[in-house]
């Protein structure tokens, strides 16, 4: 029988209502077997996420405030959706531990993973599945990173126990048994766990949008949406900004060549985008995926007659940029020249400093500093069968008036990345998706 892993996010689960929706996606398909929660998000624009509330209560405390009257609203929250739901549930117990253990300064990631914590005990009684702590299946290591493999074999042999269950997003638990949460967002990187360990033939991510546009829609009117992406792909578009879904979530999935589906609670009749391995071999009707792009960079110039002869030149570069933890985003080369790109927020109060030490190291002709500068990334699997590609997005940058700093063609001719000044942003993504689009 096929397997379907389904995380829904905070806007899903913001309210009865939104409940309801949810259970009725996951009662009309018997293959959506494991269920993955998000804490309840914001019911209208100027609404509290439930996370954020829980981080001002953990503030509210180190400040020793009382919070009494504040954690009266999460409570709120999670009753209100129990009585609407009519669910015979009690949950007060629970409300008035995590209270507890909150003002016994139980940790900044513990207050905040009970968000999704709640939710997936509401969320389980109300389909009638099992629960299973995250903090028992999912592990991080003594320096925080994640532990993939012992998770993995943890979250096997935990669901094979289990025919349907709700497993809460965001947070696992360190060695020492303390909770840990992953980033902003990371109920997707759960997700996408569960899916690996269960093998799922599919990992609907379930939100508020129905998947990714080609470009955002605060620059371009009404991008078309992106029907299929690559994993690939997709890297290259959310480093750029792109949203949607947190970036570290592809990386379980690809183990298994798992497709992901963004999908959207609130139009679930549209098809969303399918994120898919890098295998993919399908015509792009449209030559470029999608178009996508930052603003915050700087460029750091080196200039040095016969660089490329000097051994150990880019070495000495690079060991200097470690040393100010200042990471080189894009690098383009001449003979003679060599540019960095990094980010202005890294670099603004180090400038000085890194450019006198770069002097140093590298006895450099001459080194300069641009700042301003916006990156913008064509990205694209059918770029690479076509000729034209990099000439029909040159001409369209020149016709909008608009100056190439620099360029860099990936090796996998996958993606075309052009700097250029912060001022011409907009006016760049909005002729690069006319030249391909309109
Ligand atoms: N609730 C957490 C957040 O707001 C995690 C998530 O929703 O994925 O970041």
């Amino acid at each position: 029988m096929q397997l379907k892993v389904v995380k829904f996010g905070g806007s899903s689960l913001s309210d009865t209502e939104h409940f309801m929706r949810v259970a009725s996606i996951i009662k009309a398909d018997p293959t959506r077997r494991y269920v993955v929660a998000s804490a309840p998000g914001k019911r209208t624009d100027d609404d509290q996420k439930v996370t954020d509330m829980l981080y001002t209560c953990y503030n509210m405390i180190k400040n020793r405030e009382d919070i009494t009257d504040y954690y009266q609203k999460i409570v709120e929250r999670y009753t209100g959706i129990i009585s609407g739901l009519n669910l015979n549930f009690d949950i007060t117990g629970e409300l008035e531990y995590i209270k507890s253990a909150m003002m016994a300064r139980s940790g900044r990631d513990f207050a905040a993973s009970r968000g999704e914590y709640l939710n997936s005990l509401i969320l389980a009684k109300y389909l009638g599945f099992d629960f299973i702590d995250a903090e028992n299946v999912i592990f991080f290591k003594d320096n925080g990173s994640f532990d993939e493999e012992k998770t993995n074999e943890a979250m096997k042999a935990e669901l094979k126990k289990h025919k349907n269950a709700v497993i809460p997003g965001f947070y696992g638990s360190m060695p020492n048994g303390t909770i840990k949460t992953f980033t902003r967002g990371g109920s997707d990187i759960t997700g996408s766990i569960v899916a690996r360990a269960s093998n799922a033939d599919l990992y609907e991510n379930w939100t508020d949008v129905s998947g990714f546009l080609m470009a955002d829609p605060r620059i371009v009117k009404d991008p078309l949406p992106i029907s299929t992406v690559t994993y690939r792909e997709l890297r290259e578009l959310s480093y750029m900004g792109a949203g949607v879904l947190h970036e570290d979530s592809i990386f379980p999935v690809q183990k298994e060549g798992i497709t992901i589906n963004i999908r959207n609670t609130n139009h679930p009749e549209d098809e969303g985008t399918l994120i898919v391995p890098n295998m993919y071999t399908d015509e792009n009707e449209h030559l470029i995926t999608g178009v996508a792009g930052k603003k915050g960079f700087s460029v750091i110039n080196i200039e040095k007659n016969r660089m490329g002869g000097e051994f150990g030149f880019a070495a000495r570069v690079f060991k200097c940029l470690d040393n100010y933890a200042i990471h080189t985003e894009h690098l383009a080369s001449g003979i003679d020249t060599m540019s960095h790109i990094v980010s202005t927020k890294e670099l603004n109060s180090k400038m000085d400093e890194l450019v006198t030490e770069l002097h140093r190291v590298t006895d450099a002709d001459n080194i300069t500093v641009d700042t301003g500068l916006a990156l913008v990334a064509v990205v694209g699997r059918g770029m690479k069968e076509s000729k034209g590609t990099a000439a029909r997005i040159f001409s369209a940058i020149s016709g909008a008036g608009v100056n190439v700093r620099m360029i860099d063609q990936g090796s996998s001719e996958l993606n075309i990345v052009v700097a250029i000044y912060e001022s011409d942003y907009e006016k760049t993504i909005q002729a690069i998706y006319n030249e391909f689009i309109k």
